[in-house]
């Protein structure tokens, strides 16, 4: 099946790419609902947080070690949000693990 998150990863789709490294790519939501959107997702193909089992959970740590980093280098001093939406109910349109990261405005609480 092919994921368009790993068709950014193999350089066969473009992205505003914000921080990379051997386990992680952070790059800017394509249709952003935020002043500041981005997203920062696995290299390794993960379906969801639903997938996140002993053997594959340190990627969690790495993936909260970005957003932090990015978080401080876009300047969202006042707060951000993190969103993952996991699944039908949950709202996720593409099924390889990513965090949002909405930042630059207020949000509301709760989503809809
Ligand atoms: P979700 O609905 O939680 O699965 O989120 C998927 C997100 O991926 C949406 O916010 C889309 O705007 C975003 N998206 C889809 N394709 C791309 C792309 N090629 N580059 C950047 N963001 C994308």
């Amino acid at each position: 099946m092919s994921c368009i998150f790993c068709e950014i990863l193999k350089g066969n789709l473009g992205c505003h790419k914000l921080y990379e490294d051997e386990s992680v790519l952070a790059f800017k939501d394509v249709n952003p609902k935020a002043p500041v959107h981005f997203l920062v997702i696995p290299k390794e193909h993960i379906n969801s947080v639903e997938a996140i089992l002993p053997e594959n959970m340190d990627i969690i740590s790495r993936i909260f070690n970005v957003i932090n980093k990015l978080a401080k280098d876009l300047n969202l001093s006042n707060g951000f949000r993190i969103v993952n939406n996991c699944g039908e109910d949950g709202g996720q349109t593409v099924p390889h693990m990513h965090f949002h990261i909405l930042g630059g405005r207020s949000m509301a609480w709760p989503p809809g």
